[in-house]
């Protein structure tokens, strides 16, 4: 059998929580130096690699909205916390040799790239790797919602989401020793049974253009590797 990687382009979705560590607010920068050596790992491989960073580590719309911050205001402002993270991912990549880029949806000329499409193209055309920020740019949708996006404007072959279990399960398997982890799932299964994998909106916009959805463990070294081969454990959503 091959070793070649299964995927020639993906996009990688890592929760703004991933990169926090064993903190309970922002980013470790021990946590943001590992991943960026899972991510050269796959890119040394010659895989074209976009990513898309969450914000749960620094600020999330809807809980801020709960308070007194109007929601589409604190909305925007967790688009601006995922410009934070899209940054620190970018500098550690940088520090080990890889060229990358950042693109926000939300234009701030001065920190980063605009969002344009056939320009992120080209960048991964040319071996880097292209950071998309600052989520779709809308309110009342999620990053979950803006890697689904981006990884089919992108022509990507996978979307892989990178979380904190090796998978999904039917339960929680953190608090409950008897959860099941599914190997295969349809979107529908996990539309019609609630299945925490992504939001809703990004499982719909995954099915209606076919992208097939990975989801892995982020604490297993090698294991963004692996499931770029179609190897170790890891549930697929197709
Ligand atoms: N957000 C948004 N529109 C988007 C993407 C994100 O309004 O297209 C805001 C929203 O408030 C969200 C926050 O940014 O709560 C952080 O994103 P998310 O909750 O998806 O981060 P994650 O859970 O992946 O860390």
């Amino acid at each position: 059998m091959s070793d070649a990687p299964k995927y020639r382009r993906v996009m990688l979705k890592l929760s703004g929580e991933g990169l926090m560590g064993d903190k309970d607010f922002g980013l470790c920068t021990e946590t943001v130096n590992r991943l960026a050596d899972e991510i050269k790992a796959v890119h040394d491989l010659g895989v074209q690699i976009c990513l898309v960073i969450g914000a749960g580590n620094i600020f999330r719309g809807v809980s801020a909205a709960a308070s007194t911050i109007e929601r589409t205001s604190a909305d925007y402002m967790g688009m601006l916390a995922t410009v934070m993270n899209a940054l620190a991912m970018q500098s550690a990549l940088e520090a080990k040799g890889v060229n990358t880029r950042v693109q926000s949806a939300i234009p701030m000329d001065t920190v980063c790239e605009p969002f344009i499409r056939r320009r992120a193209v080209r960048h991964l055309e040319k071996n880097r790797i292209v950071i998309f920020a600052a989520g779709t740019g809308n309110p009342f949708f999620t990053t979950d919602t803006a890697a689904a996006l981006r990884a089919i404007e992108m022509g990507a072959d996978a979307l892989l989401k990178g979380t904190q279990v090796d998978g999904v399960y039917n339960a929680d398997p953190k608090t409950n020793p008897d959860a099941l982890r599914y190997d295969t799932l349809s979107y529908q299964q996990v539309l019609s049974q609630n299945l925490r994998v992504m939001d809703t909106s990004a499982i719909a916009l995954a099915r209606d253009n076919k992208l097939p959805i990975l989801v892995f463990s982020l604490h297993k070294p090698g294991g963004f590797v692996d499931v770029v081969h179609g190897r170790g454990t890891y549930t697929i959503v197709e």
